[in-house]
């Protein structure tokens, strides 16, 4: 490494993020297989996912449609597995499920809604997870807790929308401890309604996401300083 050089390389990212996802999972009694990376590369470029699949990470995440276009049009037949983190807008509905494997950021019925005519009309089911405003605060998408059984009663009834898991973002602290309760709240949830996927856990406090019971982390910073 160059000194002061301030890029330690992807491939040494990916090793230590991997390690600490085995540490916080072993702390955890938990199967460290459990848990599923989710590079996200909304900052980054096609280079640096050919250099994430070159070290065996093929899940990727995107929030925005017009700027992951480009790099899933381009790395097509890669074997990449797309989630869409993102805010959806219903006009983009249509190409979200053609293109992405699962879609993490579902908060409305009427988002379910529009997910079902547009996968009924291509004969697909997408997976989705929906998104929990756990902490309350009002600058965050998401359902409230309290409205997450009338939601899951809504999708049962939508055929080709299959209901995964929940999915949310913690409060943004440099305390990574403040996470710890959000996080316990969302797998409790996961459990009450038995579902499988829990979808929670960034740069900052993945190691306490995993701990707490998270099969899905999405990491976008880590990876690439
Ligand atoms: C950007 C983003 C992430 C990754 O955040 P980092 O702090 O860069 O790890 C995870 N989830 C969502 C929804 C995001 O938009």
């Amino acid at each position: 490494m160059i000194i002061g050089g301030d890029n330690m390389g992807i491939a040494d990212n990916v090793k230590d993020i991997k390690r600490r996802i085995h540490g916080a999972a072993k702390r955890a009694g938990r199967n460290p297989d459990a848990v599923k990376l989710i590079a996200v590369t909304k900052t980054v470029g096609v280079p640096e996912i050919r250099e994430l699949l070159a070290c065996g990470v093929n899940n990727i995440g995107e929030n925005r449609l017009q700027v992951a276009m480009p790099k899933i049009e381009e790395l097509a037949d890669m074997g990449i597995n797309w989630h869409f983190i993102g805010s959806l807008q219903s006009n983009k509905v249509k190409k979200i499920i053609e293109h992405f494997e699962c879609i993490h950021s579902v908060d409305s019925v009427r988002c379910a809604e529009e997910i079902q005519k547009r996968a009924e009309a291509v004969g697909k089911q997408v997976k989705v997870l929906l998104e929990v405003n756990v902490s309350g605060e009002s600058s965050k998408h998401g359902l409230s807790p309290n409205k997450l059984f009338e939601v899951l009663e809504s999708c049962n009834d939508l055929d080709n929308v299959i209901v995964q898991g929940l999915m949310t973002m913690a409060p943004l602290t440099d305390d990574f401890e403040t996470a710890r309760p959000y996080f316990q709240k969302l797998k409790q949830l996961c459990k009450k309604y038995g579902l499988t996927e829990c979808s929670m856990g960034m740069t900052d406090d993945f190691e306490v996401a995993v701990e707490e019971g998270a099969t899905m982390v999405r990491i976008g910073r880590a990876l690439f300083i």
